[in-house]
């Protein structure tokens, strides 16, 4: 009999791990996910036309900046019991989110989640580091034995060549603030995610990314953020 039950418990549980991440793009880094019952907003903003879709469950930001940070649209796709995570720096203003900073993890709706570096290794043409290095965090999620990486806005950065067993990955491609196509493409071919989706690309050429994706075994979807 416990064996019966052990058998059951297991087909269960895959079952649950095997649940398909629903991804709905909505504009620029704003993204939706629907998992197992859950809905994740990321980055919500108020340009991006959010009819239908359901409030946030959990809710994550990733900058200060307002095409990731948009207060008016936080306040729009949150209901009662709302988690929102986000790093220090945006605290500051959304000052009920559960900070997470570069490095730290956390569990929340039994989706973990794992803030990630995101910065510029170098200025742009006017001199300035838009994203400094351990303010905007990244996000790898785990939902069920699924690893679903954002990049935020950043350029390849060491960290991001590192990350492992990435199942889909969303990486932003869009000068002078973040990186150009290729260099995402430089990125990608290192961490070899199954799956990348181009996000943040607005004027960027993304055929020019899925182009110079070679590593084998990963596969680049384009979806309509705009
Ligand atoms: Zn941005």
């Amino acid at each position: 009999m416990n064996r019966l039950f052990f058998a059951l418990f297991c087909l269960l549980a895959a079952d649950l791990n095997a649940a398909d991440v629903e991804i709905v793009p909505i504009m620029h880094a704003s993204t939706v996910l629907k998992w197992d019952g859950k809905i994740i907003h990321v980055d919500p903003w108020s340009q991006g036309n959010y009819q239908g879709v359901p409030a946030a469950d959990l809710l994550l930001v990733t900058d200060i900046h307002g095409d990731h940070m948009d207060p008016t649209q936080i306040a729009a796709v949150r209901k009662a019991g709302t988690v929102i995570v986000a790093p220090a720096a945006v605290q500051q203003t959304v000052t009920d989110a559960k900070v997470l900073n570069n490095g730290e993890t956390t569990r929340v709706l039994d989706i973990g989640i794992e803030a990630v570096p995101m910065y510029n290794l170098k200025p742009n043409a006017s001199g300035e580091i838009r994203h400094t290095k351990g303010r905007g965090n990244g996000y790898v999620l785990t939902l069920g034995n699924q690893r679903i990486y954002f990049s935020g806005d950043t350029d390849c950065i060491p960290e991001m060549k590192e990350l492992k067993n990435i199942d889909i990955a969303f990486v932003c491609m869009n000068p002078p603030n973040t990186m150009p196509p290729a260099e995402a493409a430089e990125c990608v071919n290192a961490f070899k995610p199954k799956v990348v989706y181009p996000y943040h690309f607005r004027g960027s050429d993304v055929e020019v990314f899925r182009k110079a994706v070679t590593a084998p075994g990963v596969e680049v979807k384009v979806e309509k953020w705009y």
